[in-house]
C-alpha cells in the first residue's frame, strides 16, 4: 500500500553560491523539480510514496534516482530515457529571497514520459494522486499524465493537482491557462499561488475567484498560497486566511511544495474529509503546511532544505500565531 503517487517533473536545480571572486558566480547542483519536492517533503513526513516521470540516462539522471531512493521514494515509475538529456533549472535569487527560473529543457528528458510507462497497479494502491502542469507542457508526457490522472479517478484515489506555471515553458499563455484549468477541473484539492489564481480566474479578489473556482470544479479544498503573507483556504462550507510565520528566508525554492506536503500529509492523517471539516480544524492543518513552506526557506535548495516532521511540528508549538 502506498500513500502518495505522483506524476511530473524531477530535475537538476542549479542554486546561486557565494563566489569568493568578485563578478563571478557558482552554483550549487541540487535536485528539484516540483512534484518530486512534495513527495521528498511527504517522504519526510514518514509517508510511503512513488514517483512516475522521467530523467535523462545520463549523469544527472543517475544522480536524481540515486535522491529519490534515498528518500525511500518507489523509483519502479521512473524512466532512464535515452531520448533527452535531464532538465536543468537555473534558479536567479533576488535580495528578497524571491527567485526566478532559466530552464534548459529543448526538449528536456521530464517531457519524455510516455503512456506505455504508466504502471495502473502502482497508480491503483495508493491513496493519493497528485499532479502538476510541467508535464503537461508538451507530448508525449501531456497524454502520459492526462492517462496516470484518469487512472487515479477511476480507482478513487483523492486527487491534488498544483498549476505551477512557468511560463517560459509554454508556447503560449492561452494553452498554459486551458492546460491549468483542466487540471483544477480534475482535482479535489487544488493548491495555487495567489498570481495563477488572478491569472486563471475573471473574478477578482481572494473570495470572488476561489468561488467561481469552486463553481467549476468538484473541489473539495482550494489553498491559495500567498508567500510570507500565508495561506488562504476555502471549501464548500469553510474559508479563511492563515498568516504565514516570520522567518530569515534565503531562498523561497520549493517554499509551495514543502506547503503542499505538509497540507497532504494532515490530509492523509486526518480522519474525515477536507469537506466536511470545521474552521480550527482547516486553520490548524494549513499552520502546519505554512510551517512547512516558511522553515524551507531559511536553507538553499528545495529538497535539501525540506523540514523533517518533528522540526515542523516543534516550529508550530513554538510559534504560536
Ligand atoms: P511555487 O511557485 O514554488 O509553487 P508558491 O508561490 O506556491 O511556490 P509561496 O506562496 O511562495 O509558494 O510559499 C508557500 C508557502 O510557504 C506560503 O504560503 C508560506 O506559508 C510559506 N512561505 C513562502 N515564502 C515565505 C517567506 N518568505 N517567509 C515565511 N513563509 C514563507
Amino acid at each position: 500500500m502506498l500513500d502518495v503517487v505522483a506524476c511530473g517533473e524531477l530535475l537538476i536545480d542549479f542554486t546561486p553560491m557565494p563566489h569568493p571572486e568578485p563578478g563571478k558566480m557558482a552554483y550549487e547542483q541540487n535536485p528539484g523539480g516540483a512534484v518530486a519536492n512534495v513527495l521528498a517533503a511527504l517522504s519526510r513526513f514518514h509517508k510511503k510514496t512513488a514517483f512516475l516521470g522521467a530523467v535523462g540516462n545520463d549523469a544527472f539522471g543517475r544522480f536524481l534516482k540515486q535522491t529519490l531512493m534515498d528518500l525511500e521514494i518507489g523509483t519502479d515509475g521512473l524512466v532512464l530515457t535515452d531520448a533527452a538529456l535531464t532538465t536543468l533549472a537555473f534558479v536567479h535569487i533576488d535580495a528578497s529571497g524571491e527567485r526566478s527560473f532559466s530552464f534548459a529543457r529543448n526538449p528536456g528528458a521530464d517531457t519524455q514520459l510516455r503512456e506505455a510507462d504508466i504502471d495502473e497497479e502502482m497508480i491503483a494502491q495508493a491513496r493519493l494522486f497528485h499532479f502538476g502542469s510541467l508535464s503537461l507542457t508538451h507530448e508525449p508526457a501531456r497524454s502520459a499524465t492526462w492517462k496516470a490522472v484518469d487512472i487515479a479517478k477511476r480507482h478513487k484515489l483523492l486527487v491534488s493537482f498544483d498549476p505551477n506555471i512557468r511560463e517560459s515553458l509554454w508556447p503560449d499563455m492561452e494553452q498554459a491557462k486551458a492546460m491549468a484549468l483542466h487540471g483544477i477541473r480534475q482535482a479535489d484539492i487544488v493548491k495555487l499561488s495567489e498570481e495563477e489564481l488572478e491569472l486563471l480566474a475573471p473574478a477578482s479578489g481572494l473570495a470572488e475567484a476561489t468561488e467561481w473556482l469552486m463553481e467549476t470544479c468538484r473541489h473539495q479544498a482550494i489553498f491559495v498560497t500567498r508567500g510570507k503573507a500565508g495561506c488562504y483556504f476555502r471549501t464548500e462550507k469553510e474559508q479563511g486566511m492563515v498568516p504565514g510565520y516570520a522567518v530569515d528566508a534565503v531562498d523561497t525554492t520549493g517554499a509551495g511544495d514543502a506547503f503542499l506536503g505538509g497540507l497532504l500529509y494532515q490530509v492523509l492523517e486526518a480522519k474525515q474529509p477536507l469537506r466536511s471539516m470545521d474552521n480550527d480544524t482547516l486553520t490548524r492543518m494549513v499552520r502546519f503546511a505554512n510551517a512547512a513552506g516558511a522553515l524551507t526557506t531559511t536553507r538553499t535548495g528545495a529538497i535539501p532544505a525540506l523540514p523533517a516532521l518533528a522540526d515542523v511540528e516543534r516550529f508550530v508549538a513554538e510559534n504560536r500565531i
